[in-house]
């Protein structure tokens, strides 16, 4: 045998035991049975919270909330018959609680006497991370966008001024509207420069609108979105109380599940 043939043989052999190998696995062997995922029931409906979420809504008190420029005093807004009117007189509200990585389900009306037009209807948002005051934070635009129209990346279901809706799966003034989010907070480097930015999918009525964006940075009126000098932690979850001249909108049933 020369060298040629030598070689030829090592390598026939070499796939022959490794096709014999191939043979020998088992369907178990790739079967894992550790770590068993906690159970979590359900709710009967969507609205409805799972039993590991924490409720932030139950249509009864804001026990949760605090007044967002002044964290510690109560949240003012309107509880009535099981739903949550914002109050414009009183400011932005925001969970007590800090978060991070989360699922949230929040739930929204427009009233069907709504007025106003483009930005000046029906306007409120969600801050998926409140820093601070104001509408310090990443606005998840809440509008009337039901044949309203406006700037197309500040419509509901809009990253305001980021990214624009992928549909729009907006239902008319009167009816409840939903909600659901999954939120991956940024994290940044000692140096205070962003190391991995927020990412957000959102559900507009059970329609995809957002599909794991990245953000650019914390929500700008004017101008374009950075990281710069927003190194944050866990923040809380805000609610909008815009100043526009329309009738306030309403929420209910807003739960969060912490990742
Ligand atoms: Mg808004």
């Amino acid at each position: 045998m020369n060298k040629k043939q030598t070689l030829l043989l090592i390598v026939i052999l070499a796939a022959s035991s490794l096709a014999n190998a191939q043979n020998k696995l088992k369907h178990e062997d790739t079967e894992v049975y550790e770590p068993v995922p906690n159970v979590v029931t359900p709710g009967k409906t969507n609205s409805d919270a799972p039993s590991d979420a924490i409720v932030l809504f139950d249509g009864k008190n804001l026990d949760q909330w605090t007044m967002a420029d002044h964290r510690g005093t109560p949240a003012t807004w309107d509880v009535a018959d099981g739903i949550l009117t914002v109050n414009k007189h009183s400011g932005n509200i925001e969970t007590k609680k800090l978060f991070s990585n989360y699922q949230l389900h929040v739930e929204w009306r427009i009233p069907s006497n709504i007025t106003g037009s483009d930005q000046a209807r029906g306007n409120s948002g969600v801050f998926l991370a409140s820093l601070g005051g104001g509408d310090a934070g990443y606005e998840l635009q809440v509008l009337d966008s039901y044949k309203n129209k406006t700037y197309v990346n500040g419509q509901a279901g809009s990253i305001y001024k980021q990214f624009i809706p992928l549909v729009n799966a907006a239902k008319p003034p009167g009816e409840w509207q939903s909600y659901d989010v999954v939120w991956t907070a940024p994290t940044f480097n000692d140096d205070g420069t962003v190391k991995t930015p927020a990412r957000v999918t959102v559900f507009h009525n059970g329609v995809l609108v957002q599909n794991n964006v990245s953000l650019l940075g914390p929500t700008q009126y004017i101008g374009q979105a950075s990281y710069n000098n927003a190194k944050h932690g866990p923040a809380p979850i805000k609610l909008q109380a815009h100043g526009d001249k329309s009738e306030p909108l309403s929420y209910r049933n807003i739960w969060v599940r912490e990742l």
